[in-house]
């Protein structure tokens, strides 16, 4: 199986939830990654992007409402989704996290299943392609959970790049992408490649869609998109 390539940052301090929040996270298809404090939040940010970041309010180091505005006034990062997660429950600290631009907001204790749906909604609203819910086109259906891609009910093979790409396209059907927007959205910023890859990689996902190619829209001197009319 193919991994998932959405990360979801817990900056948790508490072992007890740090485990149980991976563990939900990752059996609801989400790879995860934990730190205890903000310093080391930080430092993961210059390394990595995550999809999706949960984060306590209160933290060893400074609180967590402090990271969250160093986040948000960051070009870098200031469009990754936040969820405070925080034992307050007093409305005015709901108002100052959302303020501080938090997306949403989860009390504790809550449970899994709530947290989960949260994300996914998060998701689904800020960047489709990662919310981890199945998406179909025409007769294609793709399961980001299982990474399967099926026609017609039958399991295709399919490359890593070009599984990428078809959720990508799933994710934002009726939109035109350029080329080097799609290298941006669906290889990201660290990796180098010519645009010229992607003429490949679109001729390849439209042999694995055999009969249902004609999803993948090639639209002259502008891009691709993924259309059903
Ligand atoms: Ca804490």
């Amino acid at each position: 199986m193919m991994a998932t390539d959405t990360t979801i940052l817990i900056v948790e301090d508490e072992p007890a939830i740090v485990e149980l929040v991976s563990f939900s996270l990752r059996a609801a298809g989400w790879n995860t990654f934990a730190v205890n404090t903000t310093a080391e939040a930080w430092e993961y940010l210059q390394r990595r992007t995550p999809q999706l970041i949960l984060l306590d309010w209160m933290l060893p180091d400074q609180s967590g409402l402090r990271l969250l505005s160093k986040i948000r006034s960051d070009r870098q990062f200031n469009e990754i989704p936040v969820i405070m997660l925080t034992a307050k429950s007093m409305e005015e600290d709901k108002i100052a996290g959302l303020d501080h631009g938090a997306d949403d907001y989860v009390t504790k204790p809550f449970s899994p299943r709530e947290l989960t749906a949260r994300i996914k909604a998060l998701l689904r609203r800020k960047s489709p392609e990662h919310a981890q819910t199945a998406l179909t086109a025409g007769p294609v259906v793709l399961d980001p959970v299982s990474c399967t891609v099926k026609i017609e009910d039958s399991k295709v093979d399919i490359g890593h790049a070009e599984y990428k790409l078809l959720k990508f396209f799933m994710a934002h059907p009726e939109r035109v992408f350029s080329r080097s927007q799609l290298l941006d959205k669906v290889w990201g910023d660290h990796v180098v490649i010519e645009e010229r890859t992607v003429d490949v990689h679109v001729l390849r996902l439209r042999k694995v869609l055999k009969n249902a190619e004609s999803l993948i829209k090639t639209v002259r001197s502008v891009g691709y998109m993924l259309s059903e009319k």
